[in-house]
């Protein structure tokens, strides 16, 4: 069981995440900056502990999130941040885009720290199917990789630190004015629905046929897991944007027009009367 779960997101990692994220920050207020070698690019790097966890980070500095992102790609399998479970060890890559957070960088941690939650209450369990995903994950064949992505993203432990992942997100960036569906776009579901077109299009190619097969599964089995786990994980993403909104209401325009008019009203009052408006309290509400 996992304490303090509201809309699928544990308080538990979401705290400790921010503060994980808190600390990076503040620590790179004050470490010394490199120029590397090897890239070219500015970055620092440091070590710190939260909750017995070792955190090793490292942070680039770019100008633009095209730099960025250009930059990570080109970085790969290096760049892929990393967790130790039985050592409690986690390793962050990730950066700065003109002085400020990337923005996935909340959602890092956060992706990191479920697993290992997960992990620590034992339910995080490695499975057979799930190491032969993961050696598929760097088949030669891009046919065979899709179909090793699809699978990836049924997993019930690799569902739930999306999720919190997304809902990171959000509490890092705050993008109060969007709506769900423009959300999913900026989200890993929308990586998982497109490598799920892609094996659906091409399911007569002879790569995609082998991996499922090699996989144990057959065609309509697949793609029924697949189908199933996605709703699962759009479910789950919706549940945490309403809790994010629940912690972060709109204030309708309406209500905006009138706290202004409240203010105007009080300011007119002072300059044309020399007063203020007093409180009072409604004659029905008095007795
Ligand atoms: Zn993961």
């Amino acid at each position: 069981m996992r304490l303090n779960e509201y809309k699928n997101i544990s308080d538990d990692v979401m705290d400790v995440s921010k503060k994980i994220y808190q600390e990076i920050l503040q620590q790179c207020e004050t470490l010394k900056l490199y120029k590397s070698r090897f890239s070219n690019t500015v970055y620092n790097e440091g070590t710190i502990t939260v909750n017995n966890i070792t955190i090793d980070f490292l942070m680039y500095y770019l100008d633009t999130i095209g730099e960025y992102n250009r930059f990570m790609e080109m970085l790969g399998r290096d760049a892929n941040s990393y967790t130790d479970y039985d050592n409690r060890y986690i390793k962050i890559v990730s950066g700065f885009i003109a002085g400020y957070p990337s923005p996935d960088f909340l959602g890092n941690i956060a992706h990191e720290i479920n697993h290992l939650f997960e992990y620590d209450n034992g339910r995080e369990k490695r499975v057979d199917l799930y190491n032969a995903v993961k050696k598929m994950l760097n088949d030669n064949s891009y046919d065979k990789q899709c179909v090793a992505r699809c699978l990836y993203y049924t997993f019930q432990h690799e569902i739930d630190a999306f999720v919190h992942q997304f809902y990171a997100f959000l509490c890092q960036e705050n993008p109060r004015q969007m709506s769900f569906s423009d959300l999913l776009q900026y989200s890993e579901y929308k990586n998982a629905v497109m490598y799920y077109d892609y094996v659906k299009a091409n399911q007569m190619n002879k790569d995609v046929i082998e991996a499922i097969n090699d996989l144990g599964y057959s065609k309509r089995k697949f793609f029924k897991r697949v189908h199933f786990a996605l709703k699962k994980l759009e479910n789950k993403m919706h549940n945490a944007y309403v809790r994010y909104s629940h912690e972060n209401p709109i204030l309708s325009d309406w209500y905006i027009r009138r706290l202004l008019k409240q203010e105007n009203l009080l300011q007119e009052d002072i300059e044309r009367f020399g007063e203020k408006i007093e409180w009072g309290t409604e004659s029905i509400f008095e007795f």
